[in-house]
């Protein structure tokens, strides 16, 4: 049983070198699998006409000279590929009276009252989100694999009776089991988690029902599949169905109707690439596009019309950055006049020696700000790369140049410290720093709002209490955002509007994939620090069951005692409560300072204290004072001890990646060894693999990669992340080479088409971010 697309596609394969062997090998392929190709669209005389005429083309060759049988051959791949276009596909067929896109759901085609209820609940509210609601998935009933030639690990349809439903439970997992049976065989379909399952599956005992789903071996070695879909056999047979996210009370056959009558509208679309970047990509048009998302003609007709589409985001995305990029330039920024000599002389009093990518960062700083454009630069560096440094030196030639900076952290912990350092290191330089964060008294923000506005004060440092407070300058010049995934565009923006002109720097600490940094950053020049300090050992980290957690302690102990280090203890976010998760620090520093930790100094520290009891704790810490400490995740995000060198994290099967590693990244700060004991109370497999992968690696890239790749970019980013654009059919992760093509065709789109409709339809879909720079 043998589609076209697939006799297709694998003579395509066959055809790749041009060589007489190749073609003797093409045409004893032919002979054997012609009469094989079982397909429903056989029953299109055209195609059957064009498959036979494009077998005998090649057939015939064989008596031919050499030379052209090489021609013949060289000919197979295009004509393959203009069949696939040509017979593979269609377009919608556009008729009058479609509704427009705009016309709400109600007025759809076989939607009443109660339909359109139900689809709204899918976030279906015009004829346009209908049309743009796509399949999670498709079922391909073209080719229908008897249950007896079902192989392991495959994606297949198959057909057969349900002869018996089964629940049973297995630690934290409900199963429920269906025997299916044809005439020869049975499998078992397993599903998991899925309770639900149960009642729709045994409605369904002793009728004859299409199977979707990939194979796997089960115990004893029978074959199963997992997770499957299940439709009774009563819709058209031999197609590619599609498959809709749903919700109770709407079935596929109900929703696949209602796309299908109101499909038509979709010839309203207007088609937005320019016809020049199609062919040139090789994308099929609009019409063409939908009709293959929906109700493909084969799974060639499904991938170039996905293709097509996510190239469109893509490229509307890009595009939308580029102009956002071209805006702040036209606005023009000042060329700041300094001389270098001030942070010259600062960086001649650290005790270290610059690395050489801090080097490099610096000075393509230094040239942004000389620069007639603003900057709009990304600092990104793995933690402890030292990039706080480096924004150090930004503000001291920011200074010498005559203007204000303002650096904006996500934490009071965090600004607390920043303040403390970058007070330290620039108040003999003759700068003048402040600090502004919620907790800081009214008087003394009058104060610094005095001074920032009459120009009394150069830097100030502090949190979201810097764009929420009516702060005004008298020059500012530069704006710092550290961890800027913490922080939305808008603030981002809000602060920076606080300038005339400003230039800006934004720090990461999170590495992020290419593809990513393209699509969040695209409109910024990156700096990387790809280098550590020198004299940074890895940090070591282990894993293991909480029963283990005394050892731990134990090795703490004798680590501070005998070692003078300090350590850190964290107990993991519990519950989106800050009162809990400060009660189960508490208790634990109750019960340790009880017992193990009795005659040792010991902290505590969590987001229910006041700043200025936080800032106490942390100052005692930072001295010395106090050995251990016992947090909460405040201290994530960039606290610099360099003299802790152990972690404790409790419950680690709570946290994700990204978060484990700017934990681990308040250790190993300076030369001694680190340590970081990932203490797991419940973790499944799946947990344990990932707590593993990230004991295994020491590189913050790896592990980002591994986190998006398990928790796609949402979660990874948390809901705090405002900046990534939310596409339909692109994937921001996958979609690189895509990602990449889109990027490079933007700025050529940009210049040649300048008044066209994709241009507007960008307007359409992000003016506020483009707008937003443009305020600059
Ligand atoms: P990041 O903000 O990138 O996580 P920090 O700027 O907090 O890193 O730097 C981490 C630690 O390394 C700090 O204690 C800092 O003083 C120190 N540090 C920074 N640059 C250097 C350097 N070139 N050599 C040695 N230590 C450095
Ligand atoms: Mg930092």
């Amino acid at each position: 049983m043998l589609l076209i697309e697939e006799f297709m596609d694998n003579c395509y394969e066959l055809s790749g070198d041009i060589t007489e062997n190749n073609l003797k090998a093409l045409i004893e392929y032919i002979d054997d699998n012609f009469e094989r190709i079982d397909d429903p669209l056989l029953s299109d005389f055209v195609v059957r006409k064009k498959l036979e005429e494009f077998r005998d083309y090649i057939v015939s060759a064989e008596k031919l000279p050499t030379q052209r049988v090489l021609n013949r051959l060289s000919q197979v791949r295009g004509m393959v590929e203009r069949f696939k276009y040509n017979y593979l596909t269609y377009k919608i067929e556009c008729l009058d009276g479609y509704n427009p896109l705009d016309v709400a759901i109600k007025y759809a085609k076989g939607v009443g009252p109660s339909r359109e209820r139900l689809l709204r609940k899918l976030g279906i509210e015009t004829i346009n989100d209908l049309i743009n609601y796509f399949p999670r998935d498709y079922e391909d009933r073209r080719k229908i694999i008897p249950l007896m030639y079902l192989r392991e690990n495959e994606k297949v349809t198959t057909k057969g009776i349900i002869k018996s439903v089964e629940k049973t439970r297995k630690d934290n997992l409900v199963i429920i089991s269906a025997l299916l049976q044809d005439g020869i065989s049975q499998v078992l379909l397993k599903w998991f988690n899925q309770e639900f399952r149960e009642l729709e599956i045994k409605q369904l005992i002793g009728r004859e029902v299409y199977v979707t789903g990939t194979t796997k071996r089960g115990f004893f070695g029978a074959m199963e599949i997992q997770n499957p879909e299940v439709s009774i056999s009563d819709t058209p047979e031999r197609t590619i169905l599609p498959i809709y996210p749903l919700t109770e009370n709407l079935s596929q056959k109900v929703i696949r109707k209602i796309v299908s009558d109101n499909i038509g509208s979709a010839c309203n679309l207007r088609e937005v690439i320019p016809q020049e970047v199609l062919e040139e990509r090789k994308l099929v048009d609009i019409h063409t596009a939908y009709a293959g998302m929906h109700f493909p003609k084969s799974v060639f007709h499904q991938k170039i019309s996905r293709r097509r589409l996510a190239y469109e985001e893509l490229l509307l995305f890009q595009i939308a950055l580029f102009l956002s990029k071209a805006n702040i330039q036209q606005i023009g920024g000042i060329a700041k006049e300094f001389t270098g000599e001030l942070s010259k002389k600062f960086i001649s009093q650290l005790p270290f020696k610059l690395t050489n990518a801090q080097v490099r960062a610096h000075v393509e700083i230094q040239n942004d700000l000389k620069s007639q454009n603003p900057m709009n630069r990304l600092l990104q560096g793995d933690v402890g790369s030292g990039k706080t440094l480096v924004a150090e030196l930004a503000i001291v030639d920011n200074y010498e140049a005559g203007y204000q900076s303002a650096f904006m952290v996500p934490t009071s912990i965090l600004a607390m410290q920043h303040f403390q350092k970058v007070f330290t290191h620039l108040t003999n330089l003759g700068i003048r720093v402040a600090l502004l964060i919620g907790s800081t008294s009214q008087r003394e923000k009058e104060r610094i709002k005095f001074g920032l506005k009459n120009g009394d004060i150069d830097v100030v440092i502090g949190t979201h209490a810097l764009i929420q407070e009516d702060v005004h300058f008298a020059n500012l010049g530069l704006v710092i955002i550290d961890e800027q995934h913490r922080f939305g565009v808008k603030q981002r923006e809000e602060l920076i509007s606080k300038g005339k002109v400003v230039d800006t720097l934004i720090m990461t600490a999170t590495p992020i994939p290419r593809t990513l940094s393209l699509t969040l950053y695209g409109d910024l020049d990156v700096s990387v620090i790809d280098e550590m300090p020198p004299g940074r050992k890895e940090i070591k980290t282990f894993t293991m069951r909480h029963t283990r957690a005394k050892d731990v302690y134990k090795f703490v102990r004798e680590q501070v005692t005998e070692n003078g280090d300090q350590a850190y203890i964290v107990y993991p976010l519990i519950e989106q409560s800050d009162a809990i998760n400060a009660k189960a620090a508490e208790e634990m520093y109750r019960m340790l300072t009880k017992d193990i930790f009795a005659d040792i100094p010991t902290g505590l520290i969590h987001g229910r204290m006041s700043d200025d009891e936080k800032n106490e704790v942390m100052v005692k810490f930072a001295s010395g004072e106090l050995k251990i400490l016992i947090s909460t995740s405040v201290i994530e995000v960039g606290v610099d001890v360099p003299n802790a060198t152990i972690m404790v994290i409790e419950n680690a099967e709570r946290f994700g990646l990204a978060q484990l590693h700017q934990l681990r990244g308040r250790v190993g700060r300076g030369e001694k060894q680190s340590y970081c004991f990932l203490i797991v109370s419940e973790a499944g497999e799946e947990a344990w693999d990932r707590l593993q992968f990230f004991a295994s690696t020491n590189d913050g890239f790896k592990i980002s990669e591994y986190d998006l790749k398990l928790r796609g970019p949402g979660e990874f980013f948390g809901t705090r992340q405002h900046g990534l654009p939310e596409f339909r059919v692109a994937d921001i992760i996958s979609d690189t080479e895509l990602m990449l093509l889109a990027r490079e065709d933007a700025k050529r789109i940009v210049e040649n088409y300048s008044d066209s409709d994709i241009i507007s339809k960008v307007f359409e879909l992000y003016r506020d971010r483009i707008k937003f720079l443009d305020v600059g």
